[in-house]
């Protein structure tokens, strides 16, 4: 069975958290970190979406701006590398992430992987300096996140694919679940120990690589799927 793997972006694939950074730079002594919603986020009283809009709500950009800032952030040297060797196995590795699009793609493409296939939601970047969150991956089943990675792991599991979910946060929750495997640093690995939730332990894609080229890639942990 053909493996693909979904891979995190903010936290994950970019060491660090390149659209809360942005956020943060791009709102009044950096207010989009402190919106009311992330805390109710965290404690799970409110969607991801919520906290996309309540921040967005708050920052002032301009697009040429907000490009110089993201570029100023380099991505995990270990993704490409990881991403390329998985490919020419024949596995599939695809970017799903609840951030923003320009930077994922701009960051991307400065790496030659600008091919890689990628999902996140879309920053409209208004004449009058405002910014307006769309979300063209808005699944049905989940209310919660813009870009629900669940329903990205459910896509591939149709087309028959082994489905490995790497990650690092609260977003990545709902595709964890869904996942037939989990590949969880940060405050996603926490909470996958807190929850019991199966997981593969890793600190960056070096660990990844490794975990990819074992002879069966499955958690080392039970399986929550017969069909593993
Ligand atoms: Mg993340
Ligand atoms: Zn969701």
């Amino acid at each position: 069975m053909s493996v693909a793997w979904l891979c995190d972006f903010d936290g994950t694939v970019s060491p660090r958290d390149i659209g809360a950074a942005f956020a943060k730079r791009f709102s009044p002594d950096g207010a989009a970190a402190r919106v009311p919603e992330l805390a109710d986020w965290f404690a799970g009283r409110c969607g991801h979406r919520v906290v996309t809009r309540a921040q967005c709500a708050v920052v002032r950009a301009e697009r040429e701006e907000a490009l110089a800032f993201v570029r100023g952030f380099t991505l995990d040297p270990a993704f490409a590398p990881f991403a390329r060797e998985a490919m020419d196995r024949g596995e599939v590795v695809m970017v799903v992430s609840e951030g923003f699009d320009f930077y994922v793609r701009e960051l991307l493409e400065r790496e030659g992987l600008g091919a890689l296939p990628w999902a996140a939601n879309h920053l409209r970047f208004e004449a009058d300096g405002r910014v307006t969150p769309e979300f063209p991956f808005a699944d049905p089943a989940c209310d919660d996140c813009g870009n629900c990675k669940a329903g990205h792991v459910r896509r591939f599991q149709a087309l028959g694919h082994r489905v490995l979910l790497v990650g690092d946060g609260g977003s990545d929750r709902h595709g964890a679940l869904a996942a037939d495997g989990v590949l969880a640093r940060g405050h996603l690995r926490e909470w996958c120990r807190d929850t019991r939730l199966p997981h593969v332990p890793i600190d960056d894609f070096r660990d990844v690589a490794a975990f990819a080229r074992r002879p069966v890639t499955h958690p080392s942990a039970p399986s929550r799927r017969a069909a593993l």
